[in-house]
């Protein structure tokens, strides 16, 4: 879990006084001079320094000794044998092995971002270079970022990268058919945006000037970003090592070298302790009960050579699902493991190393950036560690802006940070980088006034305008409408807003397109004084009909020049004009139906239209505030293939729904001041042999792997699944590396990368010791998704299931050498099959209970969108005692105290009426009070005298002298820091509505519809053993 909190807007736009020639390195804490007015959910952003959490020891030693068969909540005996095997409750449904996720390694490039290349069918030129590079080798025009219409088809130098369309073809067949409306490819429409940018540089000249100008000043010890991530295991790998700057010679070129031994994780471990390693660890789990870490699960450590595992990618920001990476694509099946990545790549970061220089040094093959992982041949050769092409150093890269020494290439700051930024030349930009732009769309029907929201809206944004991040050129407009579309003229020297109403809308149209968005800071007044009237201008409207699709056609008319940011306040099912819908949830199947229909839209409306503002880099963020039935899985196409996000806020009311709307309100702060970036694009390599073929998150993508982000947020996650192309035999190490290009809302031209190296290992054993466990289960969380709606959501469950039989069965088979009765797994994957039934009890997936379906796709919508770390606990939520907190292995940060209580198991033995539990599930914290709870608990934390006097729908915890009150909001307060959202809390009794709630969440307890956790491991392991 970050350390680092969410305090930075970091690198959102410096006073960057020094032009690239006067300081071309300069490392800007990223922490100074962004912050809005201080955020409450995220003002203690901690130091970068924090004592770590207590070392996850996975065993406690002081643990009862397992005794399986007392504790569980089903008196079972062990079985003896497979044969004898009570069968408690056969699963209603017994998946075929068959449904599996690793049928085939070539999974498909699934629904929701097909490879679309349709502007260039066939190899096009590279653009002609506007730029002189002065240098006698053309540099190699592959990786133009362009717009849509000048997109070349990605024709690789590099043969890593198969061309989009054989990947596709080849993947179609695993996971079922396409759905038709979904998967054809839609050409944006209109006519092509302007040039953007380009993403290839030319300019490998050698500059012999560049050694004269005034170097940068203050390059203060490099520390990356993530030195504070706990590292409890090798916590010395992840402190970077002073750098010795001062040497003024140039030094024997030390790359970190590589020997088969240090790679591999099981001799590593057998080097070091003759035993197996502890990620190799046999476990029973039908025996060893205690599986949880008393803390955060933390992701294992490559095993890599100390000096490179020092140098390497934060695990918050690029993960990957194997830490040590099979030889050859036939391993990889034999491992039944899932091979992906997940990235959090523009994450809050509260240091980050900041680059000006007028040469960004790139591959000339494969466009990698320089990193930490290419070899230096010598002082004036490098060769990229994803193609292997030798280039040569340019002349300006010798000079050490840091050391202010010259011929020290491999000390600049660029091969010494896995994630490092870049403030682009000119040649990154084919259009001037636009301003901030904001458009705001507000449903104004009796339905949503009705809810109060807009006061809620209005309010956040009259607090918070003057943050809105962006300049002196920032824009702004609002659209609102019902049954029709009202636009307002802003224009500077109107004596108050001018409402312009569109009621044919069925031809779109813009009533003064030149007054409606305005310049914010030249037209504030006005602004206020819409935001203090709109509550009030439809607070008698007995319009009810909703036009939302005609509303989006205006936003996207207005911003079709500069692109931008559309937020859409949504409260119900669009009734009228284009994209309208029809009720399709049916409660009474909600329950009954074993496979869930609707998922997949009505209609491709709003795909199509996202495509096109994606197209004029413009994103659709929305909010939909509804009691009702929205068909999210149809309105959300215009956040998924725009780049946006969404948020869903059921059974909203500002009077009646008081949490929600706390929740609405911490929600808007953060999204209206949170860092953005505009006009973005990324781009994941690896390295030759390896590729990615699907992509899971909210974007467009443009080309084989170029990823389309109009807009780009600190709070969206990404992952993508790859492949084994061709055999990595003679590597000993392989890269990824993530390269996100924005537009900073300062106007700025911002590149930033992130590389991850990791080690190929030649057998299953290793294989499997580098198993992450958690990125496993995410990655496998987003396939699901897929295929609930491509196939079905028993598809999904089944598939979930067999992905944990399948590499329990592999490592079992192929890994055990010695047979042994139980279910047995690697300690690394000791939770696997806990987070599969957690999945197949998360609201996504669940069967059997009368789960909404808009709750349902937005569940699905989180699973995809969410950084790993959050979406964990929304999987699998954290359970606390809170009633005997103590200040034992307490965090001090900022000079307070957070206990650290320990994580316990997701079950109703682990609570006691007497005690007081907090159960973190991401969104949502609840707090159970126990009937017969300890009184000093109550009076001191709760301020109540006894349980009876305990509120029904208490929301906060009053603030009290006591130290038990400090202590546990303390640690609450601490919880809600580390996410970007906000939790609410609900206190909650046994007589309390949300009980049930809290008890779903007990995710190894049985219910009606759903086996224990005993029960499914029984089941895994008949399974496994057949
Ligand atoms: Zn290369």
């Amino acid at each position: 879990m970050s350390s680092s909190g969410f305090a930075s807007q970091n690198g959102a736009g410096a006073t960057y006084a020094n032009g690239p020639s006067q300081n071309p390195v300069a490392l800007y804490p990223t922490n100074q001079g962004y912050m809005a007015p201080p955020q409450p959910g995220y003002l203690n952003a901690m130091p970068a320094k924090e004592p770590t959490p207590p070392a996850p020891s996975y065993y406690n030693p002081s643990r009862q000794q397992p005794s399986p068969v007392a504790m569980f909540q089903q008196p079972l005996s062990l079985p003896a044998s497979p044969n004898h095997r009570p069968a408690l409750v056969p699963p209603t449904h017994t998946p075929p092995l068959a449904n599996s996720f690793y049928q085939h390694p070539q999974q498909p490039p699934s629904w929701p971002h097909p490879a679309v290349n349709q502007a260039s069918p066939a190899p096009s030129p590279a653009p002609p270079q506007p730029y002189n590079t002065g240098t006698s080798t053309p540099p190699v025009f592959q990786n133009t970022m362009q717009s849509p219409a000048l997109v070349p088809p990605y024709s690789s130098l590099n043969n890593a990268y198969m061309p989009a369309p054989a990947v596709n073809v080849v993947a179609h067949q695993s996971f079922g058919p396409p759905q038709a409306a979904l998967r054809g490819t839609l050409p944006p429409s209109g006519p092509p945006p302007p040039p953007l940018a380009t993403h290839s540089d030319g300019p490998y000249s050698a500059q012999p000037g560049a050694m004269n100008r005034p170097m940068g000043t203050a390059y203060p010890s490099l520390q990356p970003a993530y030195q504070s991530v706990p590292a409890p295991q090798k916590p010395a790998h992840m402190q970077p090592a002073a750098q010795p700057y001062s040497t003024a010679a140039p030094q024997q070129y030390q790359q970190p070298s590589v020997s088969t031994a240090q790679l591999s994780p099981s001799l590593a471990a057998l080097n070091l302790q003759s035993e197996m390693p502890e990620a190799l660890r046999v476990v029973n789990l039908l025996q060893e009960r205690n599986l949880l870490p008393p803390g955060a699960v933390t992701p294992p450590t490559p095993c890599l050579p100390q000096d490179l595992q020092r140098l390497n990618c934060s695990p918050e920001v690029f993960r990957c699902t194997l830490t040590s990476i099979p030889q050859t694509q036939s391993l990889l099946n034999k491992a039944k493991l899932p091979l992906g990545l997940l990235l959090h790549p523009f994450k809050d970061l509260s240091q980050l190393p900041v680059v000006t220089s007028s040469t960004i040094v790139r591959c000339r093959s494969c466009r990698t950036y320089i990193n930490p992982f290419v070899s230096f041949l010598d002082q004036r050769r490098w060769k990229c560690n994803l193609c292997y092409r030798v280039n040569d150093v340019p002349e300006e890269f010798m000079y050490n802006p840091v050391s202010r020494s010259y011929g020290e290439p491999h000390k600049r700051p660029e091969v010494q940070n896995a994630t490092i930024e870049f403030i682009a030349p000119s040649e990154y930009m084919l259009r001037p980088p636009q301003p901030a732009v904001y458009l705001f769309i507000l449903d104004v029907s009796h339905n949503a006034v009705e809810t109060g929201y807009l006061d809620v809206v209005c309010q956040s944004l009259l607090d918070n305008l003057n943050s809105l991040p962006g300049d002196t050129r920032t824009k702004i407009g609002f659209i609102t409408f019902d049954s029709t579309i009202h636009f307002y003229n802003l224009q500077e020297g109107l004596s108050q807003p001018q409402m312009l109403i569109v009621s044919d809308i069925e031809d779109m149209f813009l009533p003064t397109p030149d007054s409606l968005l305005v310049n914010l800071n030249e037209c504030k007044e006005l602004v206020q004084d819409l935001l203090r009237s709109l509550p009030q201008m439809f607070s008698k409207t007995m319009e009810t009909q909703s036009a939302l699709g005609p509303a989006l056609q205006g936003a996207f008319k207005l911003l079709s020049h500069t692109g931008g940011r559309v937020s859409v306040f949504q409260t119900q099912l669009p009734a009228v004009g284009a994209g309208s819908l029809k009720p399709r949830d049916e409660p009474s199947q909600r329950a009954a139906a074993k496979d869930i229909q609707h998922l997949s839209p009505a209609t491709d409306f709003y795909k199509k239209l996202a495509l096109d503002c994606s197209g004029q880099q413009i994103a659709v963020d929305l909010f939909l505030l509804s009691a009702q039935y929205c068909d999210l899985a149809s309105l959300g196409c215009i956040s998924r293939y725009s780049a946006g996000s969404v948020y869903y806020y059921p059974s909203y009311h500002n009077h009646h729904n008081p949490s929600q709307t706390e929740r609405f309100q911490k929600d808007l702060k953060r999204y209206l001041t949170r860092k953005i970036g505009f006009e973005a694009v990324m781009r994941i390599r690896c390295t030759k042999g390896l590729s990615i073929h699907t992509f899971h998150g909210n974007f467009f993508v443009r080309s084989t792997d170029l990823l389309s982000l109009p807009n780009v947020n600190p709070d969206a996650g990404f992952a993508v699944q790859m492949s084994i192309e061709e055999n990595l035999l003679d590597m000993q190490v392989v890269s990824f590396q993530a390269a996100l290009l924005y537009t900073s809302s300062k106007g700025e031209r911002r590149i930033r990368v992130h590389t991850l190296c990791l080690p190929v290992v030649n057998s299953l054993s290793d294989i499997f010791a580098g198993a992450d466990v958690q990125a496993i289960a995410a990655l496998l969380a987003s396939m699901a998704v897929d295929r609930s709606v491509s196939a079905s959501l028993s598809d999904a469950r089944d598939a979930l299931t067999n992905a944990a039989i399948d590499s329990l069965t592999s490592y079992c088979t192929s890994v055990l050498t010695i047979q042994q009765p139980g279910l047995l797994a690697p300690a690394c994957l000791r939770l696997f099959p806990l987070y599969i039934l957690a999945l197949l009890k998360h609201k996504a997936f669940c069967t059997g209970t009368s789960t909404r379906l808009d709750e349902r796709v937005f569940a699905m919508c989180q699973l995809k969108y969410q950084p790993l770390a959050y979406l964990m606990l929304m999987v699998h939520p954290a359970l606390y005692r809170m009633d005997n907190l103590t200040d034992e292995g307490a965090l001090n940060i900022n000079e307070r105290t957070i206990p650290q209580p320990r994580v316990l198991q997701l079950s109703v033995e682990k609570l006691s009426r007497d005690g007081a539990f907090l159960m973190d599930h991401g969104m949502v914290l609840y707090l159970w009070i126990g009937r017969n709870c300890n009184p000093s608990f109550l009076t001191q934390v709760l301020g109540i005298q006894s349980y009876i006097a305990l509120p029904q729908n208490m929301k906060q915890l009053p603030e009290l002298d006591t130290a038990e009150s400090s202590r546990i909001r303390a640690f609450i307060d601490w919880l809600r820091e580390q996410r970007p959202f906000y939790p609410i809390l609900h206190i909650i009794r046994d007589e309390s509505e949300l009980k049930a709630e809290f008890m779903q969440n007990m995710v190894e307890d049985r219910t009606e519809s759903a086996l224990s956790y005993y029960e499914f491991l029984l089941h895994l392991q008949q399974q496994v053993s057949k």
